[in-house]
């Protein structure tokens, strides 16, 4: 479902794939399971200020209790953000689409970011690398220019705020 979620389709070309490296606030996301929901199911319970405990977890730690087993672990839902230095839950997904997508890109554009944490950063210089190599053009839109360390990996930096 989360997978689900990350892939999002959109109107731009057919093949068009997003997943969002830090995560998105567009649905909530047990620490424990992993189990994701929407927003909407718990508004009552945000509204109150209650928690907003795993219904997943909850039912599986009452299978336990009532087969005489120990209590587990009840998450709670909170949105479905990547922290520093968690591991991405769609990890694997990223490696194989980045090369999948950086085989056949002409221009990589590189939007809103600093570059200041460490995986997009990496996973940015790869495909930057990959695309110079084969005569394409890497641009950096960010208010901020790039560091010293993309020398030689930009070809134009564009000086603009992204959410303008
Ligand atoms: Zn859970």
């Amino acid at each position: 479902m989360l997978e689900q979620k990350a892939m999002l389709k959109t109107g731009i070309g057919s093949n068009f794939r997003c997943i969002p490296l830090h995560g998105s606030l567009a649905g909530l996301e047990c620490p424990v399971c992993r189990a994701t929901d929407g927003w909407e199911a718990h508004r009552g319970t945000i509204n109150a200020g209650g928690e907003l405990l795993c219904s997943v977890c909850i039912t599986y730690c009452m299978e336990r209790v009532a087969a005489g087993k120990r209590r587990p672990a009840i998450g709670q839902l909170r949105p479905s953000m990547i922290m520093l230095d968690a591991v991405h839950p769609q990890g694997d997904k990223i490696v194989s689409l980045a090369a999948e997508d950086s085989a056949a890109a002409e221009v990589l554009l590189i939007l809103g970011t600093s570059l200041k944490v460490h995986g997009p950063e990496v996973l940015a210089r790869g495909f930057a690398r990959q695309i110079r190599a084969r005569g394409g053009k890497v641009v950096y839109v960010n208010l901020s220019k790039p560091t010293s360390a993309w020398n030689g990996l930009v070809d134009y930096w564009v000086q603009w705020e992204c959410e303008d």
